[in-house]
């Protein structure tokens, strides 16, 4: 693991709490998820839910995710052998990356990517092809022929995120297409991570790419209740997919944690059924707070890329007259008391990534206020 250090959350966060910054690098809520979820929570503990829950996770959560598939995507999962309960859709990245891919195994993953994949790929002793998203049309996009080009011999998974942090992009069905024909053409399994799979915003549709062609039968897809009910330390994700994938992420999954989290299963099992509408009053605050936050950063001269999703918009630091997001990163909470963080840390190609830096909107309307105030101090001249 050398080369890995800290991650650049824990520094950034770091600097907030020294400079008494806004954080807006690390992407959680500041504010709670819905009060009945909460509540069944704190029951589950009085009602003595406090040992370790079944391995691949309460049958009330296995079966409250199963109905949730298929409600919402008409995937159809057996709670009893293809669904696993995971400590977030981090533990999911970790077991499922360990499980599929072994020494000099080959895992094509967008860049730029969710810091814990390059980790893992890592530990599994396997190697990343990155194929990056750029900016083409308003939104970060690939090309399919980059794509294609990523694929060799040795070539076993592809890790798939979308919604994606941190360019809010949401794969278009065509984009979706294109992933699931490299798939099939070169029998690769896919793993996505769909943790923001209720946070999309304008006409952008989630579209799990199980649901394509050929797909559900080669897709161990992640999720998690951390982003949809603003509960992100409660770590309860799951895992869905074919039983012998779900048999050996849970191989590696029952040494890793073996188990976690009872009475928060059942809160989420809870979430599941009975506050989806709540998750959509979540959605509808976040579109508003992501309007909020890029009306500021352009106002305060940065450029941004409008996100379809997720709790994140990258800014283009060019305008300003910067050239490097690491350096504005480290000087703007001295600069401004303000913490954003440097978009290259997560490129292999750290070049295409170097002119953008990454703001969370997931906060309270007069934390966005209060941060563009003073973002806009850049502009005084330097
Ligand atoms: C937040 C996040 C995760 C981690 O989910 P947990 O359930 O908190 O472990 C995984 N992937 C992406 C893309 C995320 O943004």
């Amino acid at each position: 693991m050398q080369g890995f250090g800290t991650t650049i959350f824990a520094e950034m966060t770091g600097l907030a709490v020294r400079t008494g910054s806004i954080n807006l690098g690390q992407g959680f809520p500041d504010t709670d998820g819905p009060a009945a979820l909460l509540e069944t929570a704190i029951e589950a503990i009085r009602g003595g839910a406090n040992q370790y829950p079944p391995g691949p996770g309460v049958p009330e959560l296995r079966e409250a995710i199963a109905a949730q598939r298929l409600d919402r995507y008409g995937l159809a999962y057996d709670p009893g052998s293809e669904v696993l309960v995971t400590v977030g859709a981090t533990e999911g990245i970790a077991a499922s990356l360990l499980a599929l891919a072994g020494p000099g195994d080959e895992v094509i993953v967008f860049e730029p990517y969710y810091d814990s994949y390059a980790a893992m790929i890592t530990l599994a002793g396997a190697v990343r092809r990155t194929v990056t998203l750029r900016p083409a049309g308003g939104r970060f996009t690939f090309d399919p022929d980059e794509l294609r080009a990523a694929v060799g011999p040795r070539t076993r998974l592809i890790l798939v995120n979308s919604p994606h942090n941190p360019t809010g992009t949401v794969f278009s069905r065509a984009e979706l297409e294109v992933i699931a024909g490299v798939c099939r053409e070169y029998d690769l399994v896919a793993i996505t991570d769909e943790v923001y799979e209720y946070l999309t915003f304008d006409d952008a549709e989630h579209i799990p790419l199980a649901t394509l062609e050929g797909m559900r039968d080669r897709t161990v897809t992640l999720s998690s209740a951390g982003k949809s009910f603003s509960a992100t330390g409660w770590k309860t994700g799951w895992v869905t997919a074919p039983a012998p994938y779900v048999a050996a992420v849970q191989t590696v999954k029952q040494f890793l944690t073996y188990t976690a989290s009872a009475p928060y299963q059942l809160a989420v099992a809870y979430g599941l059924r009975h506050e989806l509408a709540w998750v959509e009053g979540l959605r509808k605050s976040l579109e508003a707070k992501r309007d909020r936050l890029i009306t500021g950063l352009e106002a305060a001269g940065f450029e941004t890329i409008k996100p379809q999703g997720t709790y994140f918009v990258q800014a283009d630091i060019r305008p300003l007259g910067f050239t490097d997001g690491y350096e504005l990163a480290r000087a703007l909470p001295e600069r401004a008391g303000v913490v954003a963080v440097p978009s290259q840390v997560f490129y292999d190609h750290a070049q295409a990534g170097a002119h953008f830096v990454r703001f969370a909107f997931c906060k309270k309307d007069e934390v966005i206020d209060e941060a563009v105030e003073r973002l806009t101090r850049l502009q005084v001249p330097r």
